[in-house]
């Protein structure tokens, strides 16, 4: 499969963009070879510069559940952007789309609307402490909760894949309140709150682990948590940026039966817009300016184009069986590629919640982080590019979730493991 035009395009950004991208691990760096410019997306195809096409299981890193251009997500934006882009003034939309969201999610009592999942994370914990008046933030390994200073520790797959510990650039006084356990490990978690009693302010968790790959919360951890976060006077944060709206409707607090006190959203809840979104216990929502104390703004939060989009996105979520239909097909891509592993002996450890899954390249358990850091990262790369010249477009990087869309129907599964069983072939030699 060539991709000239893919090639010069990369070679141009690298002059004036840092990597020649916007985002890390878009440049391709842990699989090699060059990105791929995209020119236009539809259903669950990606169609590049040089007219190739692709079934995407990368979907914008989570948000387009519904596919690339859904009629129905475009006709939203193209009717909200006739009507003016941003207004810096409160428009109905709002409110509406916080009502779907505490249908969904009635631990979010209350919601403020901001422009991505880092900015719902900062502004969460920033609440957290000022709630607690505590400092601590305890966070797992592995978790990546966007770039916020104080976050940017142990912060898996973009981080992790460049080899960075952690970024130069944040002070260590950013960080000294940071504190880092497994994830799956509620012993350390006990032992950690045990020899800080009356420092920690929040615990935010991934309820399932999507920025290590995927990362399945074993039986009573989840549950762990809420009860050591309750006993110690902590709020425990759910940062549900990626599965919420994705592993079920309710997202993890839903498919868990947890009620978290705050919850960071964002990818699907903006439905390809720019969209991110804090809330919980109105409680605490209510410490929020103007309401409270706790500063926080955004010139273009609650956008009317991000806002539409985001209503439609769920609207079309709401629908009988989607969900489950969602279930049936990533399940049947993934016990399909354990099948093809399993033919070519190649060792493969499937991990899936929803419609979000890893093929992790070791014979597993994956339960953590340092066990994900097992999987053969060099014919991960392989199979990556094998993928790519079937037409089959992956995360690259062993350490991010794949995702399938509504658009994603049995054909196109039947298709993606036709280039797999390729794929496969293909690594052997
Ligand atoms: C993507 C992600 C973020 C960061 O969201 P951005 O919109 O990229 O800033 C935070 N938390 C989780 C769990 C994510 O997956």
């Amino acid at each position: 499969m060539r991709r000239k035009q893919s090639a010069a395009l990369f070679a141009a950004a690298q002059t004036l963009l840092p990597g020649g991208v916007d985002s890390p691990v878009r440049a391709f760096k842990s699989v090699g070879g060059d990105p791929v410019f995209i020119e236009r997306g539809k259903g669950a195809w990606l169609y590049d510069v040089d007219g190739n096409r692709y079934i995407d299981y990368v979907c914008s890193w989570g948000p387009l559940i519904l596919g690339h251009a859904h009629p129905e997500v475009v006709a939203a934006v193209q009717q909200a952007a006739a009507l003016g882009t941003s207004f810096g003034a409160p428009t109905a939309r709002e409110t509406e789309l916080a009502t779907r969201v505490h249908m969904a999610m009635p631990a979010v009592e209350m919601i403020r609307f901001v422009n991505s999942g880092t900015e719902a994370t900062m502004s969460a914990l920033r609440l957290a402490r000022a709630a607690t008046g505590r400092s601590g933030i305890l966070k797992f390994d592995g978790c990546y909760h966007g770039h916020a200073d104080m976050l940017l520790v142990s912060a898996g797959s973009g981080v992790a894949t460049l080899g960075l510990p952690d970024s130069p650039g944040v002070p260590a006084s950013a960080t000294a309140h940071t504190l880092v356990a497994p994830f799956n490990d509620l012993t350390a978690v006990r032992e950690i709150l045990e020899s800080r009693p009356g420092e920690i302010a929040a615990i935010i968790v991934e309820p399932v682990g999507g920025n290590a790959g995927v990362l399945v919360p074993q039986p009573g951890f989840l549950d762990g948590l809420r009860t050591l976060a309750t006993e110690h006077g902590i709020l425990l944060v759910f940062d549900e940026v990626m599965t919420g709206f994705r592993i079920a409707r309710g997202g993890a607090q839903e498919r868990y039966g947890l009620r978290p006190d705050l919850v960071c959203l964002g990818k699907v809840l903006g439905g390809g817009l720019p969209v991110g979104a804090y809330g919980g216990r109105r409680d605490l929502m209510q410490m929020v300016a103007p309401a409270g104390p706790v500063y926080q703004a955004g010139t273009l939060s609650g956008n009317p184009l991000a806002m539409a989009a985001g209503m439609a996105t769920l609207a079309a979520l709401s629908r009988e069986g989607v969900y489950e239909g969602l279930e049936r097909q990533t399940t049947s891509l993934t016990d399909g590629l354990a099948t093809l592993a399993a033919k070519y002996g190649v060792p493969w450890y499937g991990a899936r919640v929803g419609s979000m899954f890893s093929g992790f390249l070791t014979d597993g358990p994956v339960r953590n982080f340092s066990e994900a850091r097992r999987s053969d990262t060099e014919l991960f790369a392989r199979f990556h590019r094998a993928m790519l010249d079937q037409g089959v477009y992956l995360a690259p990087s062993q350490f991010e979730a794949g995702f399938v869309s509504t658009a994603h129907t049995a054909d196109v599964i039947e298709e993606t493991l036709a280039a797999a069983d390729a794929a496969f072939d293909a690594i052997q030699e």
